[in-house]
């Protein structure tokens, strides 16, 4: 019968609607309660520092280049003993993504993407970041990590005896 059907529609409603009433809400009422975010969210770029305290960025131009909406720019410059470093380093957030192409591409762990997800300003010009805003006292998510032991400005050791270097190949002992 109809009647029957419709009766059991409208049940099968309430049913539904119970049902969510006595679940957990998953609202979260910000900002009074914030939401953790997972360590690896993208969100709020920082330029790190390696351990001994000197800035990681070497201004090589490779994160500018992997950036699809080009929104970082920069200027190298060059300390007396030949470390390069960025003049100044400009991101334009209002343009970012938060991708990580750019962090995915620096060589030095410089760039680094944090889980802090509360950047919004009103005024869209306060969006650009300057190096000053940018650059963090740590070292971020790699605290041991220092180029500069890797690939220095100045080589000294005897080859094979770098950190972490293999000692060199002796040529002969691979001829037939
Ligand atoms: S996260 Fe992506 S869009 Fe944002 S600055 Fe980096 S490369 Fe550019
Ligand atoms: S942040 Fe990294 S990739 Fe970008 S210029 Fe500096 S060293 Fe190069």
């Amino acid at each position: 019968m109809p009647i029957l059907s419709d009766i059991k529609a409208i049940l099968g409603g309430f049913r539904i609607t119970l049902s969510h009433m006595l679940r957990r809400p998953v609202t979260i009422q910000y900002p009074e309660e914030k939401r953790i975010p997972y360590p690896r969210y993208r969100a709020r770029i920082v330029l790190t520092r390696d351990p001994d305290g000197g800035e990681r960025c070497v201004a090589c131009y490779l994160c500018s280049a992997a950036c699809p909406v080009d929104c970082i720019s920069m200027e190298a410059a060059e300390q007396e003993d030949g470390r390069r470093y960025a003049a100044w380093f400009r991101i334009n957030f209002s343009r970012c993504i938060f991708c990580g192409l750019c962090a995915e591409a620096c060589p030095t762990l410089a760039i680094q993407m944090t889980p802090d997800y509360e950047i919004c300003k009103r005024d869209i010009m306060d969006l650009v970041a300057e190096k000053e805003d940018l650059l963090i006292d740590g070292c971020g998510k790699d605290d041991s990590y220092n180029y500069y032991h890797h690939a220095g400005i100045a080589v000294t050791q005897p080859r094979g005896e770098g950190l972490e270097e293999a000692p060199p190949v002796d040529i002969r002992t691979l001829m037939p």
